[in-house]
């Protein structure tokens, strides 16, 4: 294993890898692993990928846990990057398709990772605040590594989600509020209980898996990114995770110095990066009320907000919201044009390639990638028979 120590995103503190961390303990913003790139670079070359895999965990030599250790994997990673041909005729549009994943979206990546981490650092019950597909990709692993899952979910989280996670054996709270509320309950109870608080950047481990993306992103596209990237934020893990993985890239002499535009597609009713980008805020205020039905970007407050922002502007892109309306009319237009039954937050991408080609913000012919991150089937509530 290359990585050498986890740093602050903040005040730059370093902290050890080799026990579990959770914030920084200075300023409790997240932290970052920190890969030594000149002896993963030697360890790995571009061409030697070829051979491997069709999993996350062929880029082993930029990720975490050491080599002699299995980790904790249900196929996650390798999914498909698929050209749209209809959906928009006048930009060269690629969806990156990670409703593939196992538990059928992106949140196995960063649980393969971070639950693969937390057993080998001697973890044994993981608790995770989840609207959505988060605690059901922890429930998939937290199983597969024989550890306990306690997770926290607003009562009004989308069945399927809630079901998917007693059945693969986690214990489930429902919490009348929102997933800030799911998340202060955990940080309540768990130095009593005993449990390793598993929040997305609150560990450093998620946003690693998470980072893969970039690097599947780039091998599929022969080592050049995109133009546009238009990605579902809630969070923001994948977003700040491609951004690292552009950077190592870099360092590894795998890519060049471009970057793609990147853009976070957030819904009307949960908008907090869209309102901080627009009013040139460093931090996003908590979103009061938040409602939508894509449960994944309803995150009225996130805690890596600084790193979004900083990223949207140094990477020239931008932050839009689109309506609940328009994303369940969206879904229709891709499943009828593309084949793809997609999730409210991959919609919601689509329909903001709409606004920004309209608003001028993308080019014709510019190669625009849009994460659908999750899949429809998980949201049927959201449709009438
Ligand atoms: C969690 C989730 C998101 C948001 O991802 P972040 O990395 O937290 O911004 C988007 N789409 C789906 C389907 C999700 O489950
Ligand atoms: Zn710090």
């Amino acid at each position: 294993m290359f990585v050498t120590h986890l740093e602050c995103t903040a005040c730059g503190l370093r902290h050890e890898w080799s026990r579990l961390q959770n914030l920084c303990t200075a300023c409790h913003k997240p932290l970052f692993a920190i890969v030594d790139l000149a002896k993963a670079g030697r360890a790995l070359t571009r061409e030697a990928l070829a051979t491997r895999e069709k999993s996350l965990w062929r880029y082993r030599e930029v990720l975490p846990l050491p080599a002699s250790v299995e980790p904790v994997a249900l196929g996650e990673g390798g999914t498909p990057l698929l050209r749209a041909t209809k959906f928009a005729d006048d930009v060269d549009l690629w969806i990156k398709d990670e409703s593939l994943n196992p538990t059928q979206s992106f949140k196995a990546r960063g649980m393969s990772v971070a639950v693969s981490m937390a057993k080998h650092l001697g973890a044994t019950k993981l608790a995770v605040p989840s609207a959505g597909n988060a605690g059901g990709a922890l429930a998939a692993y937290a199983a597969r590594a024989r550890l306990e899952a306690h997770i926290f979910m607003p009562r009004d989280t989308p069945r399927a989600n809630i079901i998917e996670c007693r059945e693969l054996g986690a214990h489930v709270t429902l919490i009348d509020g929102l997933i800030t509320d799911c998340g202060a309950e955990i940080a309540r109870r768990k130095a009593d209980e005993g449990w390793f608080d598993m929040s997305t950047l609150k560990e450093p481990y998620r946003i690693e898996g998470k980072k893969t993306l970039g690097y599947e992103l780039a091998e599929q596209l022969d080592w050049k990114l995109p133009d546009v990237i238009l990605y579902p934020t809630g969070g923001g893990t994948g977003l700040i995770g491609m951004w690292k993985a552009f950077d190592e890239m870099e360092v590894l002499g795998w890519i060049d110095r471009k970057r793609p535009r990147l853009f976070s597609v957030q819904a009307s009713g949960c908008a907090p990066i869209v309102r901080a980008f627009e009013a040139g805020e460093k931090f996003a205020a908590e979103f009061p009320n938040a409602h939508t039905i894509a449960s994944g970007l309803r995150v009225p407050k996130a805690i890596g907000d600084f790193l979004i922002l900083k990223i949207l502007r140094q990477s020239n892109g931008g932050a839009v919201a689109v309506d609940d309306q328009e994303i369940v009319r969206v879904v229709r237009d891709v499943g009828s044009t593309e084949g793809l039954f997609v999730a409210p937050e991959g919609a919601a991408c689509f329909a903001a390639l709409k606004s920004l080609r309209r608003a001028g913000k993308i080019d014709i012919g510019e190669r625009v990638v849009i994460f659908n991150t999750g899949s429809g089937i998980k949201y049927l509530d959201c449709y009438a028979l």
